[in-house]
């Protein structure tokens, strides 16, 4: 269900925000826990008060309320991932995963291997798309979360570190592995 699974996602953001924000002091300013706890927090506050048309309707209401409540990088890319992926969700779950990727790629004129949230999401719908069950679509996110380690980040904040920024988790790939844990729990 569409809307557990966004509740679940703000739930385990809120969980996880001191470590998302640990791990952005690493390599970059220190604030995507609290950035994107702000947002799931709206989110939820906006999902209290709407009544939706159908799912669709919630997660461009979804994007909306990330766009314009977390600053910095991710809020419009998560954003964008929630926009576009209810612009596909009458052609499934899978294809609304796959428009919310695409859509964040190309915003963030950003590809696998640049130590971002892609890392974690493009494996995940890889393995959406190949028919995997939702627990290895999770393993999936969860490996393409462990490989930023060693990447030298070329999008985002931590590209301004250059070679320094490889030893460290991306943060968006660990809020993204939370993204596809929340889907495995609600959607699978
Ligand atoms: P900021 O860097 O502006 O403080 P956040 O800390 O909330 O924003 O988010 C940082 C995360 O955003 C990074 O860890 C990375 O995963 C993601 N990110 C940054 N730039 C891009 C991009 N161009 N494409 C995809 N993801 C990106
Ligand atoms: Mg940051
Ligand atoms: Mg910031």
């Amino acid at each position: 269900m569409i809307e557990a699974w966004i509740r679940e996602f703000a739930r385990l953001v809120v969980a996880e925000a001191p470590r998302l924000t640990e791990l952005d002091s690493a390599i970059g300013d220190a604030d995507h826990g609290s950035n994107l706890s702000r947002g799931l927090t709206a989110v939820v506050a906006a999902l209290d008060e709407g009544s939706f048309d159908d799912d669709a309707a919630l997660l461009k209401k979804v994007g909306m309320v990330l766009v314009s409540t977390v600053g910095g990088a991710s809020g419009p890319l998560y954003g964008t991932f929630f926009l576009r992926a209810a612009g596909a969700l009458p052609g499934g779950v899978p294809s609304a995963f796959r428009a919310g990727v695409d859509g964040v790629a190309a915003r963030g004129k950003s590809t696998t291997g640049e130590k971002t949230m892609l890392d974690a999401l493009v494996p995940a719908v890889e393995a959406l798309e190949a028919g995997k069950d939702w627990g290895e679509v999770l393993a999936a996110a969860e490996a393409g979360r462990d490989a930023t380690v060693p990447l030298v980040a070329r999008k985002g904040r931590a590209s301004y570190l250059g070679e320094r920024s490889a030893g460290h988790v991306d943060p968006g790939a660990a809020s993204a592995a939370l993204l596809v844990a929340a889907a495995a729990s609600t959607l699978g």
